[in-house]
């Protein structure tokens, strides 16, 4: 039985407000009261990936601050057209382990598969901005190929959901993805990873829930907030009915300069993850993704800041520095 989808064909007020997300950084500016010289504009960044902010995640930066930590994560800055050696498009081989289009096997019992190029926020740090996704999407072609790849290897057990972001596709299109993988008997768990509920936590809704709670793998959502200022109650409401559907929350942060490079900002964000239900997995040293430098965090420092975070906060609380090698069995603890 396919899970029941509350008004199919119509638009979901999620995506009404996707549509009405700000991708004109004089606006954005504007929106914050600053001027429109507050910060050094990259013309060609920001063409080559354009910036795309939804309104309610706006309504959570500082109003007057060019350095507020969620404005950082958006602002296509003139920093993101230095080019730097050691930084490329593809740092974490992606590309090189795709055994059907859009679909990554790289660590044993878990594929990931990338749904959509689409996401609901462009971060600038994003190791994925120059990912071919016109030329590797499984959805192309209904995911038969992909779902055959898991069918046919009993190791898999767990699919991951990604992207870009998998929850900007309608639950018209995602519903019966999930029937077609739970069908698929060596499955034990779904996982997404999904930045929805924190950027646009309206995408939460019945017919997400329905189906999430409606399955018989085990659920799994990875979250990405990198600032506690990013969960406001909007988004502690959406968590705490996931976690009511009996979907598991993780959070992943990566670690990035001038947003929450400090003890103080990485314990505040743990404590409020953990408030709205939310258990904090991994702290992404940031992967060397051209335009991106700015964002960097050295190893030593990242290093030092997790031992003063393990000081201070119970170890449940303390995510996981790793680092991703491309062909690494795993993601890699950093110590
Ligand atoms: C990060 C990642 C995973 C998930 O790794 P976990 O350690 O299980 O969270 C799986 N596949 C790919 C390709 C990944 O990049
Ligand atoms: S939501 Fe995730 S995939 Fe999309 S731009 Fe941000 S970090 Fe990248």
């Amino acid at each position: 039985m396919l899970p029941r989808i509350s008004v199919s064909g119509q638009t979901a007020t999620w995506q009404k407000l996707l549509a009405q997300a700000i991708n004109s950084p004089s606006e954005l500016l504007e929106m914050l009261h600053l001027p429109a010289n507050a910060l050094p504009l990259g013309q060609l960044a920001g063409r080559q990936f354009a910036l795309r902010v939804p309104r309610g995640y706006v309504a959570r930066m500082r109003k007057g601050d060019p350095d507020d930590p969620l404005l950082r994560q958006v602002f296509p800055l003139h920093d993101e057209e230095i080019l730097l050696p050691g930084y490329s498009a593809d740092p974490v081989g992606d590309l090189a382990a795709m055994p059907v289009p859009g679909l990554l096997h790289k660590y044993h019992g878990r594929v990931l598969l990338v749904t959509t190029g689409a996401c609901a926020i462009h971060c600038r740090y994003c190791f994925r901005r120059h990912f071919p996704y016109s030329d590797a999407n499984p959805a192309n072609h209904d995911w038969d190929a992909a779902l055959q790849y898991i069918a046919s290897d009993a190791t898999i057990n767990e699919v991951i959901l990604s992207g870009g972001d998998p929850l900007t596709l309608s639950d018209q299109r995602l519903a019966p993805l999930a029937q077609r993988l739970s069908d698929i008997p060596h499955l034990r768990r779904l996982r997404l990873h999904t930045r929805l509920p924190i950027v646009l936590p309206e995408r939460v809704d019945e017919a997400l829930l329905d189906w999430l709670h409606g399955s018989r793998l085990k659920t799994v959502m990875v979250i990405h907030a990198n600032h506690a200022n990013e969960i406001d109650a909007t988004v502690a409401t959406a968590l705490s009915r996931l976690t009511q559907a009996g979907v598991v929350l993780l959070n992943q942060s990566v670690l990035l300069r001038g947003v929450n490079d400090s003890v103080r900002a990485l314990a505040e964000l743990s404590e409020r993850l953990f408030e709205a239900g939310v258990t904090p997995y991994y702290l992404h040293l940031l992967d060397k993704v051209q335009g991106a430098s700015h964002f960097d965090v050295n190893p030593a420092q990242a290093q030092q800041l997790m031992q003063d975070l393990r000081n201070c906060l119970p170890g449940y609380l303390v995510p996981r520095l790793v680092h991703e090698h491309a062909g690494a069995p795993s993601k890699l603890p950093v110590y």
